[in-house]
């Protein structure tokens, strides 16, 4: 008999919703990870019998780690997915049957800074358009999944900030609640509070902290803060920013958006094209020498083309539509309305501590706060992408709601971002001026 996870508290973020609603996306992954107790419950529940010796386990876990997965069926989902949509374990044998990993989903356990915290996929379609109870309902289950995760501390220390003095718990508070602070709801056009993110971020690149410390750190963040929010609404007031007015209402005919130097957008849209890709890694590590060999050829080809960006756009996903990065430039920016869920997906980030340390592949903050203030723009990526998908030619709030999901696919799940190389990247996207261009260009 095993014995029942403890809880652990967790902090939640109190703006979000959340409620399964069935729609079985989840179930649809390319991997679902057992780990050996879920396999011992699902065998001692009697399921190898009950599945008529069909395979239920098969090997290679998410990444590369070692380990095993759930069997899919033909059409991609879920072994025990029934043609009634529901989860056969969950129905037969009780939901504590079911793989840790399915128990936690869309939930994702953060060891944060002073505590443990709740981030949660975006590409649930239920978190995405905020539909559900509030957190607090789930707060006892969230506290024994993070248990039986094993995640029952804080961060031993705080990420990084480049390659200066650490921070402490209290400087890294500050530095959260600065870009925080510009993302609630003020009455301010999203562009705009995004736009002081960007001045933020550019003040701090040049920031030497080594000598500025405790109070006056904090009290540095908030002079900062509000520093750059000044700006944002000055340009916003003085210069409506090209093709994008602040309102967020197309303005007809007008040039779109500020000069992005060639070698960033390069380096954008190689990040972009990363987000692109949901290649299945048991797939690939099976198909044979000669296939991968062809498939990174084909790949190498693809990324050379984002980082052109322009001309055909390679079908990166089976569902794409055959288009141009032209017509996708010209697709034009929605409405405020609509931008809500972007700015919850980021103010998410922040609040679970997501967005640098373990919990973003071990970028350090400035490295981590520059790839999550670049997530509006690959949002507005795949939100064109949509648009053309269907026909339209400005977005709506559907089509952002999708790039939404469509770019936390891959933003902080997928294992290519860990790479040396994709750190570096960002680092070179990390410079004054680089992300409030490119959010201006491609943001939504
Ligand atoms: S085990 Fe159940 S909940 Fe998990 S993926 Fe399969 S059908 Fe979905």
């Amino acid at each position: 008999m095993e014995r029942m996870a403890a809880s652990v508290p967790i902090h939640l973020p109190v703006f979000q919703r959340f409620d399964c609603h069935s729609c079985t996306y989840c179930c649809r992954q390319p991997i679902v990870p057992v780990n050996e107790q879920d396999r011992r419950r699902i065998v001692a529940a009697g399921w190898p019998d009950r599945m008529a010796g069909q395979e239920i386990f098969v090997p290679g876990g998410a990444g590369r780690r070692q380990g095993y997965r759930l069997a899919r069926r033909e059409d991609g989902a879920c072994i025990f997915l029934g043609d009634d949509n529901r989860c056969r374990l969950h129905a037969e044998t009780g939901a504590e049957t079911k793989p840790l990993a399915c128990r936690l989903f869309p939930f994702v356990i953060v060891p944060g800074v002073g505590g443990v915290r709740l981030d949660l996929r975006m590409d649930c379609p239920s978190v995405a358009a905020n539909k559900g109870r509030t957190l607090s309902v789930h707060a006892g289950l969230a506290g024994k999944l993070a248990a039986e995760s094993g995640i029952t501390r804080s961060l031993p220390g705080v990420p990084a900030w480049g390659a200066q003095r650490p921070i402490t718990e209290r400087e890294f508070a500050a530095l959260v609640c600065a870009f925080e602070s510009v993302l609630r709801p003020t009455g301010l056009p999203l562009r705009v509070r995004l736009a002081a993110g960007c001045h933020l971020l550019d003040l701090l690149y040049d920031a030497r902290i080594d000598k500025i410390r405790d109070e006056r750190f904090v009290e540095l963040l908030e002079l900062l803060a509000n520093a750059a929010m000044e700006q944002a609404k000055e340009s916003a007031g003085t210069d409506t920013g090209g093709a994008r007015k602040i309102d967020g209402a197309p303005e007809p005919g007008a040039v779109r958006g500020q000069p992005l130097p060639a070698r960033s957008g390069h380096l954008f849209r190689q990040w972009l094209f990363l987000h692109a890709i949901l290649d299945d890694p048991e797939a690939v590590r099976s198909s044979g020498r000669l296939n991968r060999l062809a498939g990174h050829w084909r790949r190498y080809g693809q990324a050379r083309r984002f980082a052109a960006g322009t001309g055909v756009v390679p079908r990166i996903r089976p569902h794409w539509p055959d288009t141009t990065f032209e017509a996708i430039d010209a697709v034009e920016p929605a409405g405020e309305e609509a931008l809500e869920p972007v700015a919850r997906a980021l103010r998410l980030k922040l609040d679970a501590h997501a967005f640098a340390g373990p919990a973003y592949y071990g970028y350090d903050l400035l490295t981590g706060l520059t790839a999550l203030w670049l997530l509006p723009a690959v949002i507005g990526w795949f939100a064109r992408l949509a648009a053309i998908e269907r026909g339209g030619h400005a977005l709506s709030p559907d089509d952002v709601l999708t790039g939404v999901r469509q770019a936390h696919e891959t933003f902080s799940v997928s294992p290519v971002f860990a790479r040396v190389s994709e750190r570096w990247r960002v680092r070179g996207l990390a410079r004054p001026g680089v992300p409030a261009a490119i959010l201006q260009r491609y943001g939504p």
